[in-house]
């Protein structure tokens, strides 16, 4: 339920809001919202004596929340939240630039991080991505340069200013990613890792939270609901594509999801052209598709030489192919009154 304070409430009134709420064992969400503030109070509604709330000093009234997900809706939070990114800060979300996350699906080796970190920063991204621990369907596969990879990372954020993505795959390892990481990755096979949800909600570094390649939109809300009500409200969503029927493409893009997110969450959310279409062909119309459907950014792969990667060759992009999909969506982002982000330069 979302306790209502009056505009006028005082600290004092919200504190002892939250206390009873607490005593009667569930917890609270303070969001300080433009108008008033509410508490969000979320447990067993059993243990509730609302009407020992709703008379408590500085209450204007109680709303049950409808939806199954409850810190992750509108009705708890109505103002979009707004996720800074990386050493510049960048906002993602809300009426914020569109930004931008590129790079490799893996690092493969030093100098293939710092040189495209270069190229991408110059077509304009605002984030490097690049997977040190990879989630691979066979074990034989290449599964990533590990620590090594994390640290070729935050060089390159040393030398760019990017804000620096990438996966974390275990528990074990979120306090080692999030040391090097600005940003950490839930692929969509952890979506439901509910274990895994909770360790990166216990830590502060923001979240980018994959969509489940068969997860409806209340499992994916869930899942965001698990990262916020640890204490992380730092949450990016991203839809990379569901499994369905259709053969030509590795996952269906379902960009049906963007605006339906916008009506009943406040998470800001962006698109993976790249894992959601599995082909190179398909990244550049489905990221313009992606930003006139209301996308708040978009994740691509670029790889210097696609056709030679170690994984997902069939769907990274090259530089030069990037830089045209920048200018080309930078035109539909105008078209839907938005711009695309810029990255500011830190002094
Ligand atoms: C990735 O981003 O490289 C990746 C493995 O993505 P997903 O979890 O969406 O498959
Ligand atoms: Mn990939």
């Amino acid at each position: 339920m979302i306790v209502v304070m009056n505009p006028g409430a005082s600290e004092e009134q919200l504190q002892h809001v939250v206390k009873m709420v607490e005593e009667m064992g569930l917890t609270s969400h303070i969001i300080r919202g433009t108008n008033r503030t509410v508490v969000a109070a979320v447990g067993d509604k059993r243990m509730v004596d609302k009407g020992a709330i709703e008379n408590a000093p500085g209450v204007e009234k109680i709303v049950p929340i409808l939806a199954p997900f409850k810190v992750a809706s509108r009705e708890v939070k109505p103002e979009p939240t707004i996720v800074e990114i990386g050493p510049a800060k960048t906002p993602i979300g809300g009426t914020s630039p569109i930004g931008v996350i590129a790079g490799p699906c893996s690092i493969e080796d030093r100098s293939q991080l710092l040189d495209l970190a270069e190229q991408i920063k110059a077509s304009g991204a605002i984030a490097l991505r690049g997977g040190a621990f990879k989630p691979r369907t066979s074990p034989y596969s290449f599964q990533g340069l590990a620590e090594e990879g994390l640290e070729y990372l935050a060089e390159a954020r040393e030398r760019t200013g990017l804000a620096v993505v990438t996966e974390v795959l275990t528990v074990t390892h979120v306090e080692m990613v999030a040391q090097y990481a600005d940003v950490l990755q839930i692929g969509a096979r952890n979506m439901q890792n509910f274990f895994l949800l909770r360790a990166v909600g216990e830590q502060p570094k923001p979240v980018l939270l994959k969509r489940g390649m068969s997860a409806g939109m209340d499992e994916f809300l869930l899942a965001a609901e698990y990262i916020i009500s640890a204490g992380n409200k730092n949450v990016i969503l991203c839809e990379r594509g569901i499994r369905t029927f259709e053969e030509y493409v590795r996952n269906t893009l379902a960009l049906t999801i963007i605006p339906a997110i916008k009506r009943v969450s406040h998470l800001p959310i962006i698109a993976d052209p790249t894992h959601g279409t599995g082909h190179q062909w398909l990244v550049e119309p489905m990221s313009m598709a992606a930003v006139a459907a209301g996308a708040d950014g978009l994740i691509i792969e670029v790889h210097p030489d696609p056709e030679h990667a170690m994984t997902d060759a069939a769907q990274q992009i090259n530089p030069q192919a990037f830089t045209q999909l920048m200018q080309r969506t930078t035109r539909i982002a105008q078209a839907v009154d938005r711009s695309m982000a810029f990255l500011k330069t830190i002094s």
